[in-house]
């Protein structure tokens, strides 16, 4: 693809520009975003080859939106009404269904395909861009069967390209199992890291006595809430319903502990010790 706009070149749509680029250095990639200043940090880092704007899309052979959901599903129509016929659009949203519905009846429905890679870390913008992120990671691709076949393929190509595998789900499911595997995590580390950081009122004692078990169990309390936060409105649902059941778990396992049953707290930890199997080759 000759013509590659990415609207939002932070740590997604910067670590997509830099795998791309490597593997096509034909391929002239296009940076879009609100702030000047972050247009001009993507280039001094290499990851965009020029500043462009919304105007400039008609010329796109690929236009991929890796920016918060919420302005996801605001300028995701906008993008399809500027597009050529051939265009290909992708999203990277971390939600689904709101943005599929956001331009389900739209007349280029067919030149969008919805993807939500599972790779990423706990740092944001530019700057945290890196190369070989989406190696081995999965894929999840969203009503596959909306997109033009044409399309399709190049998408896949693309995937390929940069060591992704393919999952195939609905939107609903999707928002549904993505709370409970990332959506949570990251409220759990968040609420973790403002426990001890109430508690612990001196810093020092947390970075002195903290060992690795806190900082990796903390370490997506890092991430972006200008992320975050639309992610938490668009699946509120799910979420709250895996929040409900954590707390549930939180006050079961207290409840064992007041009531000296350490037989059982034992038995809950060596259950929950079968994530090392499931969890096996994830690094
Ligand atoms: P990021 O590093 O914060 O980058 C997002 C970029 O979007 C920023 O550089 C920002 O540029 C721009 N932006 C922010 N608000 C905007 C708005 N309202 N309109 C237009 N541009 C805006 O975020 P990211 O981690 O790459 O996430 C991008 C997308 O990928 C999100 O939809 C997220 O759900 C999804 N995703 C994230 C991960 C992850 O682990 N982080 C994994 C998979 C998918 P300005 O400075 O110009 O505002």
């Amino acid at each position: 693809m000759k013509n590659i706009y990415i609207i939002g070149i932070g740590l997604i749509g910067g670590s997509l520009a830099i795998d791309i680029k490597r593997n096509d250095p034909e391929t002239v990639i296009y940076g879009i975003s609100r702030k000047d200043a972050t247009l001009e940090e993507a280039l001094s880092l290499k990851l965009i080859d020029k500043k462009a704007t919304l105007d400039d899309i008609s010329n796109a052979d690929l236009v991929i939106l890796a920016i918060p959901v919420d302005a996801t599903v605001k300028l995701l129509p906008t993008v399809l009404d500027k597009i050529s016929d051939s265009a290909l659009v992708i999203d990277a949203g971390s939600t689904k269904l709101d943005i599929c519905k956001a331009v389900e009846n739209h007349p280029k429905r067919r030149n969008f395909l919805a993807m939500h890679p599972i790779a990423g870390t706990e740092y944001s913008g530019p700057s945290a861009a890196i190369s070989n992120l989406f190696v081995g990671k999965t894929n999840i691709i969203c009503e596959v069967e909306k997109t033009t076949f044409k399309l399709q393929e190049k998408a896949l190509e693309l995937f390929k390209s940069i060591g992704m595998r393919i999952r195939y789900m609905n939107p609903e499911a999707h928002d549904k199992h993505i709370a409970y595997v990332s959506h949570l995590s990251h409220i759990s580390s968040f609420m973790l890291g403002k426990t001890v950081i109430e508690k612990e009122k001196n810093e020092r004692d947390i970075f002195d006595m903290a060992g690795s078990g806190f900082a990796s169990t903390v370490r997506l309390a890092k991430s972006s809430p200008e992320m975050w936060t639309p992610i938490f409105r668009q699946n509120k649902t799910n979420v709250i319903e895996t929040l409900e059941e954590y707390i549930n778990n939180l006050a079961h396992f207290k409840k064992l502990m007041e009531s000296d049953d350490f037989e059982a707290v034992f038995d809950e930890m060596k259950n929950t010790n079968h994530i090392k199997d499931i969890l096996e080759g994830i690094s």
